[in-house]
């Protein structure tokens, strides 16, 4: 049987206004005036609650198989669903084995088996020596694939320089899909870190977690990547970007029409370097949270549609490696766990800015779903599209407590941060998943392959 999800405000790709979605199956069939409601179709009426697209995270470290004591497709699925993400795209690392060919792939889609409550997908990876394994992994149907330029913490999943890049660019050639960067270089970060270390530096102040860090290392990657971008006409999309002062050359770049985009992360919006207590680790990341300035200028990048989307990097890890007790900053695990809070977190400060909740969905859903390769199908009510429903009231004010964090463990540094807007309900492909605390149905994600 049909059904109808009505309110007085929808929000459309053309904007918020009052209408109907009808959805047949598991597809949106048409969205209508609100008053066209059919008389066979059951009616689901929201009254003014926003009815929005699903959200669409394309960076998440689901972190199974292998390493299900982080994380794992049951528990970040929830969280996902709990916060409106009805599509998450999986990175290639932290599981074991990592997804650098087809097999590895093959293993992940077993372990995914009736465990995800939402859809999901697999960014393949590149490492040093895997490039014959790329093909493969594009017939497989990845949407893309990631990589990293420093080492990125895990042994099997080795990063690549200059050399490795343009072979991997060179075996993606006419796919047209986008490689993923995790952009620092190391000779900046190694150089940081040795004076920090030669200063007896503690390792318990942000401060000097952030030094060692720098924005050079962050700008110095983005450059090769914009070269290597227009020298093979590849799509190379910038994973989240700290650090504002990659901005101009990215603007000029993209002025250009070189495909590169690049994303944000929620809590680069959230948080800024110096509210950072010394000690308290689940803030560490990389590249790391830095100063408010620079989040001013993330946020205006976002605004001038100078970034494209925001995405959690949700990168979850046993508590007891976060070293929480000794608080060092270089010793903790670095990786933000956030999975379904973005949403209401991000939209305290874009609503306090006055943007628009179209401009969220834009960031969250429509963007993030055609990096994917997925427009059409995800990240928007349009007829044809995934019936993937999200009810959000826009204007709860709330705070954010441990029951509200639905991934595997409790560390994260948006507990207790004062949010904006809760998701009510919801629903994918025409099925409610999730309303008011609880999960409905069984696990029906399915994998999303590019076509
Ligand atoms: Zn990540």
């Amino acid at each position: 049987m049909a059904q109808s999800f009505r309110s007085q405000r929808v929000l459309t790709p053309e904007g918020i206004r009052p209408a109907t979605v009808v959805v047949e199956g598991e597809r949106i069939a048409a969205v209508l005036d609100w008053s066209d409601v059919a008389p066979d179709a059951a009616l689901n009426d929201y009254g003014d609650l926003v009815l929005m697209p699903g959200l669409v995270d394309t960076h998440v470290h689901i972190n199974e198989p292998g390493r299900t004591g982080w994380e794992g497709f049951w528990t970040a699925t929830q969280a996902a669903a709990s916060g409106g993400v009805t599509t998450l795209v999986d990175m290639p690392l932290n599981c074991i084995p990592e997804t650098t060919d087809v097999a590895a792939l093959e293993v992940k889609r077993t372990a995914a088996q009736g465990k995800a409550w939402v859809d999901w997908a697999a960014w393949g990876g590149v490492v040093r020596g895997n490039a014959d394994s790329l093909p493969g992994l594009v017939d497989a149907g990845v949407p893309g694939f990631k990589c990293f330029m420093i080492h990125s913490g895990i042994d099997g999943f080795a990063w690549v320089d200059e050399k490795d890049l343009r072979l991997a660019l060179e075996n993606l050639r006419g796919t047209g899909l986008p490689l993923l960067v995790h952009a620092e270089v190391a000779r900046p970060i190694e150089a940081a870190t040795r004076t920090l270390n030669e200063s007896g530096a503690d390792w318990r102040t942000y401060k000097n977690y952030l030094a060692s860090r720098p924005d050079e290392a962050e700008v110095g990657a983005i450059e090769l990547l914009i070269c290597l971008a227009e020298e093979f006409g590849a799509h190379i999309h910038i994973v989240h970007l700290a650090t504002a002062r990659a901005l101009p050359a990215l603007v000029e770049a993209r002025k250009r029409g070189l495909a590169v985009t690049v994303e944000t992360c929620a809590h680069y919006l959230c948080f800024t370097s110096e509210e950072i207590p010394d000690g308290a680790t689940e803030y560490k990341c990389a590249p790391p949270i830095r100063n408010a300035e620079n989040r001013e200028r993330l946020l205006q990048a976002l605004e001038s549609g100078d970034i494209d989307m925001i995405t959690t990097d949700h990168s979850p890890c046993p508590p007891a490696m976060k070293c929480r007790d000794e608080g060092r900053f270089d010793k903790a695990w670095g990786g933000i766990a956030s999975l379904g809070l973005a949403l209401p977190a991000v939209w305290r400060v874009m609503h306090s800015r006055g943007v628009k909740l179209e401009s969220m969905a834009r960031w969250m859903a429509s963007a993030p779903a055609r990096l994917a390769g997925f427009e059409g199908r995800k990240g928007a009510l349009v007829a044809g599209a995934d019936a993937d429903i999200v009810v959000f009231d826009d204007a709860a004010e709330w705070t954010i407590g441990k029951d509200d964090l639905r991934f595997r463990h409790k560390l994260s540094p948006y507990l207790g941060l004062n949010a904006r807007g809760r998701v009510r309900e919801t629903w994918l492909r025409g099925e409610l998943v999730y309303s008011a605390g609880t999960f409905f149905g069984s696990p029906r994600g399915k994998e999303q392959v590019r076509a």
